[in-house]
This record gives C-alpha cells, sequence and structure tokens, in this order.
C-alpha cells in the first residue's frame, strides 16, 4: 500500500512517501516474474518498424498497432515530436536494430495541441518557481503542420539511411483508428 504525504500544487495528484514510492510496481513485477514469459533472442526490430508517439498515458502503442514485445522500437516523447534524442535514437535503430521504416504518430486531444500559447511554458515555469525563457515544450501548431515539419527533419537529417520509409499519421483517441497525415516517403 502506497503511503500519501500530500498532492501536488493542483491539489489533484497524490505525491508519495519516497521510502515506497515504487512499491505498487515492485509489486506488480514480481506477480510478473514469478510467470514464464518468451525473451527474444535480440534486440533486432521484427517487423523492422520504429513507432514514434506521444507520452499521453491514453495511448496503447501495442495494441494500438497490433504488435508484441519485439516487433517494434517505440519512442515517446510530449507531443511525439521528432526531437535531437529522437534522432539520436532513430540512428541507432536504423543502422544496427533492423528498422526501416518509422511512423511519426500524434494524436487527437493533446495537451500539446490545445494548450494555449505560452501556458505550456508557463506551466514548467511555475513549477520550478523560476522563470525559463529559453525552454521550448514544442507545442503543435497543427498536426499536418508540425507532421509534415518531423518527417522532414527525419529524412533531411543525415542520420537515417536511404530507403527508410518514413510517414507522419494522427491516432484519434476516440474512434481508435489511424489516418495518414504526411504520406509514407524515403529519402
Ligand atoms: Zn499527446
Amino acid at each position: 500500500m502506497l503511503a500519501r504525504i500530500g498532492t501536488d500544487r493542483s491539489g489533484a495528484a497524490p505525491i508519495y512517501a519516497v521510502d515506497d514510492v515504487f512499491a505498487d510496481l515492485f509489486e506488480a513485477n514480481a506477480r510478473y516474474a514469478a510467470v514464464k514469459h518468451e525473451v527474444f533472442p535480440s534486440g533486432v526490430a521484427r517487423r523492422s518498424l520504429a513507432i514514434v508517439t506521444c507520452i499521453d498515458s491514453r495511448i496503447d502503442p501495442l495494441a494500438v498497432f497490433g504488435l508484441v514485445p519485439g516487433d517494434a522500437k517505440i519512442l515517446r516523447n510530449a507531443g511525439a515530436r521528432v526531437t535531437p534524442d529522437v534522432l539520436r535514437t532513430l540512428a541507432l535503430a536504423v543502422a544496427v536494430l533492423g528498422v526501416t521504416r518509422i511512423a511519426v504518430v500524434q494524436h487527437t486531444d493533446c495537451k500539446m495541441e490545445s494548450a494555449p500559447p505560452g501556458e505550456l511554458r508557463r506551466a514548467v515555469e511555475e513549477s520550478v518557481g523560476t522563470p525559463l525563457p529559453d525552454f521550448d515544450p514544442l507545442a503543435i501548431d497543427d498536426h499536418t503542420t508540425t507532421l509534415a515539419h518531423d518527417v522532414s527533419a527525419l529524412l533531411d537529417s543525415g542520420l537515417i539511411a536511404a530507403g527508410t520509409v518514413v510517414a507522419g499519421l494522427v491516432y484519434d483517441l476516440h474512434s481508435g483508428r489511424l489516418s495518414t497525415v504526411v504520406a509514407p516517403r524515403h529519402s
């Protein structure tokens, strides 16, 4: 049982005691480890696929794409943006881990798209109590513009091997359906 010692600034999110803050995870892990589970022999993406998607906890990438562990590299960050570390990771995934196709998947009802301009940076500033003029949350203007930008950033990075196919998709949280916004193309 997790010990709550307070709530965050919003009053809605619990803050847990440090000593047992991950107790629920270890309890679940003990049950997981007690059951025999298959481990694939290598970290190569069995379906040659990498997916960049958002951290939104309502998205279940394995279920949405019909995947099982071992099939794909899944990268997640706020807004599913192509950042320097996403580029670094995908360069390695393509060069070393068998990835030949990359889907950048934004989603409907994303906080990174719906927040008014400046709100995300102000939220971080307020959470740490100091101005952060250089902090860029990489908010999404609109899916079409941002996905076109990020797909081009990937293809033009010089880090992704020629022939790797990249597309920009949007996942509708409510219908569960994917749609293509930036058609698949390769460098
Ligand atoms: Zn999101």
